[in-house]
């Protein structure tokens, strides 16, 4: 028993050497890529679910490599939330996506919000509030039309000082929603104090919603919780008409997912808004 305590015990250590080695090379690769321009922003369009009119976009962050390899997000942002570097990459996606905006309203499209993610290590950081109000500033971007996606995860924790900050935040006009709702254990009186703007139910739930009546009940359950608080509600991952009913039945105003439109480059973004007006 005792060796292979200590084989298992190796095995783990070395494995944990090689991960440490992979994360410490990915967090190179990535500064390199953010000073090499190889990031971009990608919008997705989240529409009416009734009217099936644009009314926003979310913009994610992606990285092609100089080989033309996609990394996903999922595998390079928590290296740079891990490495610290997520701080200068959010802002720079917070003001790439508002310059999109103003080009955007330039363009007519002036009932149009962009949805930026911000992660927990962006939020706590001591100058994220300057940082926020010099993007505004600088980009001339309306704050009203600007929202921040905020995890339901960082939504629970610390709640006072959560709730200060988020004060701070929404005195500078921005919305704030709370992302991947429903993953989380939120009650009804910590969202009342929470004083957000929007909702994102996680697409778990939208997927769900058609299979097992257990899943379409998280959805129909959120979407209450939404309502009973005045909020905004959107669904995230919607991937096929039923889906789309349904939520729409169960009373969720808004959606964003590949039955509507995938993520696209800006400049694709204005012609598919062009289009979606004619
Ligand atoms: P998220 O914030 O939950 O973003 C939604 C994800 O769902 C996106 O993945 C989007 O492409 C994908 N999606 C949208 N519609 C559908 C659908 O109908 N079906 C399916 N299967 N997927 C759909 P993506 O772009 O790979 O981003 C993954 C995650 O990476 C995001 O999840 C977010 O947590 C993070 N992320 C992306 N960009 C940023 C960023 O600029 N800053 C931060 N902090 N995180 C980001
Ligand atoms: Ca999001
Ligand atoms: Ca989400
Ligand atoms: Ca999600």
């Amino acid at each position: 028993a005792k060796t292979q305590q200590r084989a298992g015990y190796f095995y783990f250590s070395r494995n944990m050497g090689v991960e440490i080695r992979e994360r410490v090379r990915m967090m190179h690769a990535l500064r390199n890529a953010f000073s090499q321009n190889e990031l971009f922003v990608m919008y997705q369009p989240q529409v009416d679910l009734q009217s099936r009119h644009p009314v926003g976009a979310e913009a994610l962050l992606r990285w092609r490599t100089r080989d033309g390899k996609f990394v996903p997000p999922d595998r390079f942002i928590p290296i740079a939330e891990y490495s610290g570097l997520i701080v200068e990459l959010g802002e720079w996606v917070l003001r790439t996506a508002c310059k999109e905006l103003v080009r955007l309203r330039a363009a007519g499209h002036l009932d149009f919000t962009i949805s930026v993610n911000v992660s927990q290590v962006q939020f706590r950081h001591p100058q994220f509030l300057s940082m926020l109000r010099r993007a505004l500033d600088d980009s001339g971007a309306p704050p009203a039309f600007v929202e921040l996606e905020i995890t339901e995860s960082m939504a629970m924790e610390e709640p006072d000082m959560l709730i200060e900050m988020l004060n701070q935040v929404r005195q500078t006009g921005v919305k704030i929603a709370i992302d991947d709702f429903g993953t989380g254990f939120s009650s009804l009186s910590h969202l009342q104090r929470l004083q957000v703007d929007r909702l994102k139910i996680d697409r778990a739930f939208v997927t769900e919603i058609t299979g097992s009546s257990r899943g379409s009940s998280i959805a129909e359950m959120v979407i209450q919780l939404g309502r009973n608080l005045g909020l905004s509600i959107v669904a995230e991952g919607v991937e096929d008409e039923r889906q789309a009913q349904v939520l729409y039945h169960l009373g969720c105003p808004l959606a964003q997912g590949f039955l509507f439109a995938r993520p696209m480059p800006a400049d694709e973004l204005s012609d598919w808004l062009a289009g979606e007006a004619r």
